[in-house]
């Protein structure tokens, strides 16, 4: 489904990424791992087509999203809900949710996903009414991934969901994911919180310095002395 292959990216002279590949297959629910400032952000924003790698590809339903606009790859399947959200904090919730619907098809199909989004996040539609830049850290998480789902995303890219987040609200996110993968969208998850993720995964791959240095099932990795030692202390 999707395909990164061999890619290098840089930010004017300053390479970041070096020969990074990773796959996600249909269905599959995908764990990034790496500390901070490893390149997770760059190589999801580089896979949503918004930075041009210096060599390499990224294939999204065997397209090249480097020949493609931005909102054709998210009309193709393909969604990144960023780290920082970005919602329109002055616009309600229920405002919000409904911009993720902007392509033609989500939008002929938008009461039916929004009730949709309203059963995976209740608080969602308890809130609907109220501005988002007002709504909790989590709450606003909710919002941002319901934004994503109303564009009916084949695959949906998530950059660090649970970050700032507290611990009983990031087991409420986990398992929305993991519902949200049962229910037939493919996920690659960039995430710091390494246990509860390897937990969920089929496939994961740690990257360090620019580059992918470990790949494995989510159960493998767990099962890893490096990784057991470097990323959950043990
Ligand atoms: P974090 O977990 O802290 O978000 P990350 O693994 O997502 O980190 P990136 O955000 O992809 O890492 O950053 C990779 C490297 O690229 C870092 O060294 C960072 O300083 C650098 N970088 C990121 N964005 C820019 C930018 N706009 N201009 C210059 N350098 C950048």
């Amino acid at each position: 489904m999707l395909e990164i292959f061999e890619l290098a990216v840089a930010y004017g002279h300053l390479q970041v990424l070096w020969d990074v590949s990773l796959t996600v297959k249909e269905g599959q629910l995908v764990v990034l791992i790496g500390s901070n400032g490893a390149g997770k952000t760059t190589t999801l924003k580089t896979a949503q087509g918004l930075l041009k790698p210096l060599n390499g590809h990224v294939w999204f339903m065997d397209e090249d999203v480097h020949n493609m606009q931005t909102h054709d790859i998210v009309a193709a399947g393909l969604s990144l809900v960023p780290e920082d959200r970005l919602l329109f904090p002055d616009m309600t919730v229920v405002e919000n949710l409904e911009l993720g619907a902007f392509a033609k098809e989500p939008r002929r199909q938008r009461a039916e996903t929004l009730a949709w989004v309203y059963d995976l996040f209740p608080r969602l539609k308890d809130r609907r009414k109220q501005k988002a830049g007002t709504l909790s850290g989590g709450e606003q998480q909710m919002a941002a991934i319901g934004r994503a789902l109303m564009a009916k995303p084949k695959l949906l890219m998530l950059d660090e969901p649970s970050l700032g987040l507290a611990p009983l609200i990031v087991e409420e996110l986990f398992s929305i994911i993991e519902r949200i993968n049962q229910e037939g969208i493919s996920i690659l998850l960039v995430e710091q919180n390494v246990q509860i993720s390897l937990a969920l995964a089929h496939r994961a791959f740690i990257m360090e310095n620019g580059r992918v240095t470990l790949t494995g099932t989510g159960q493998e990795l767990l099962e890893d002395p490096k990784i057991r030692e470097a990323y959950l202390g043990m």
